[in-house]
């Protein structure tokens, strides 16, 4: 090799010593808010809060974000309206910039979704309803799917919940339970860094596991947070099949009301072969990756 054959390599590696050191890592946190879902993810100096469990963790949840020096929110997303999801999401708004919000379009007609879209007019939130197809803009580096639900809601009948809600709430209760439930509408994502997945499902459940299934799309994940807290309605062989997910994580609390997690789930995940990890024996948890590989810690050994 002769001597600009020697600096052209010399330059190669250092580039790809610059690419390497210049990779970011992206964090997420599954935050144990008891029985609910909570996720914050940090790319870049940026920051996207995942729903905020229930209410009443709304506190540990603001604590969590400050011990993070999570000063502002970029994005913010409700992925359904239901109590264990937006709850802690309040005091969140209440006291930390956002700049963006989404949420599934439910237009759901209680009080505290109310006051969810009530601060996105009082503190000038930029807020629109996301559905299946859209890709979600935070870095140019992170690949953000929208997967679920389609735009319009997944059925008639969910129209028809919508329609009946401005006319008399409690028809809308009615309609509602007899149309299935806002789970079936949950917001699920899908995203990609680099060569890692993750694959947020909200509470969604079987019916919503066999369209994606069936719609063909790339569900492959390294990375589940796993659907409905572990709850039967989701997880279904045919589902995680197409996932192929290496870790799950059940966010969970203690001692449920609801049993969740069911055995046949776990025992679902554990035929797929993936480890599992719970927020209620493990804390909270947290995956770290540089886009390549990832590793994962928890606030209690579990
Ligand atoms: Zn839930």
């Amino acid at each position: 090799m002769n001597g600009s054959g020697w600096i052209g390599l010399f330059l190669f590696i250092f580039a790809l010593a610059l690419s390497a050191s210049a990779a970011e890592n992206l964090t997420a946190h599954f935050i144990d808010v008891s029985q609910g879902d909570s996720i914050l993810l940090q790319f870049n100096e940026k920051s996207l809060l995942i729903d905020g469990g229930p209410p009443e963790m709304g506190p540990r949840l603001e604590e969590y974000l400050r011990e993070q020096n999570v000063s502002h929110l970029d994005l913010l997303i409700l992925t359904h309206p239901h109590d264990d999801h937006i709850g802690g999401l309040i005091a969140v708004l209440a006291d930390l910039p956002v700049k963006q919000a989404m949420d599934n379009g439910e237009n759901d007609s209680s009080l505290i979704y109310k006051r969810f879209r009530a601060f996105m007019e009082k503190k000038n939130i930029s807020y629109a309803p996301a559905y299946a197809g859209q890709e979600i803009d935070l870095d140019p580096a992170l690949k953000i799917e929208v997967l679920w639900p389609p735009q319009g809601g997944l059925s008639g009948g969910v129209k028809l919940s919508r329609h009946a809600a401005m006319k008399n709430p409690w028809e809308s209760i009615v309609v509602r339970a007899l149309s299935g439930d806002m789970n079936q509408n949950s917001l699920v994502l899908r995203l990609t860094y680099d060569r890692i997945s993750l694959l947020f499902m909200a509470d969604a459940d079987t019916v919503v596991e066999k369209s994606l299934v069936s719609s063909g799309i790339n569900l492959s994940s390294q990375i589940l947070k796993v659907g409905h807290h572990g709850g039967t309605s989701a997880s279904s062989p045919e589902f995680l099949e197409k996932v192929r997910p290496a870790v799950s994580v059940i966010s969970v609390g203690e001692g449920n009301y609801y049993g969740y997690p069911t055995e046949r789930t776990l025992s679902n995940l554990e035929a797929a072969g993936s480890s599992i990890y719970r927020t209620d024996t493990c804390g909270d948890i947290i995956i770290t990756t540089d886009g390549l590989s990832y590793s994962l810690s928890s606030e209690k050994n579990c």
